[in-house]
């Protein structure tokens, strides 16, 4: 046996049994297969998917999925934040702590004037105050604009101790 999903002139739907599929197309070419609704002998095996029951009289339509969604790209986990490291010679660990010590020196010798640095800076420069030792933060614009200044700085050195 076999189970055709049906469909009129008229569209109504409906389903059917058939011995086999030869027997369906023998009924129907005789007007054998006819609608239960309206007796309609002009019968059409439906595209429709036997057990979507329709009671509106639209012809089947095929059914057209939307496209998937395209997935949205995974988004990375932030990469921890990674700090510059080094197997560095006994030299080079001794530039260190040079380095360290210099930069202690400094800090404990000049005073902090963070991001006013440029600013301070130029005033010691150009006289407006008292020559001093100052240390603060410049980023890298205000850096070249005080160096195209002649204004003479040093970075201070940072060492992966201070980056915490
Ligand atoms: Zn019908």
């Amino acid at each position: 046996m076999i189970r055709y999903a049906l469909a009129c002139d008229n569209g109504h739907s409906f389903e059917s049994w058939f011995a086999n599929s030869a027997a369906y197309d023998k009924q129907a070419k005789r007007g054998l297969v006819t609608c239960p609704v309206c007796n309609s002998a002009k019968v059409e095996k439906a595209i429709m998917a036997p057990r979507l029951h329709r009671t509106d009289v639209e012809p089947p339509r095929p059914i057209v999925a939307p496209p998937p969604a395209s997935p949205a790209p995974p988004v990375p986990p932030a990469p921890p934040a990674k700090t510059p490291v080094a197997i560095m010679s006994p030299q080079e660990r001794e530039l260190r702590s040079k380095l360290k010590e210099l930069r202690d020196h400094v800090t404990k010798n000049a005073s902090y004037v963070g991001p006013r640095f440029p600013e301070e800076a130029r005033k010691i420069h150009y006289g407006e105050t008292e020559h001093r030792s100052i240390y603060g933060e410049a980023s890298p614009e205000e850096a070249k604009a005080l160096h195209d200044e002649g204004i003479e700085f040093h970075p201070l050195p940072v060492l992966p101790d201070d980056q915490n």
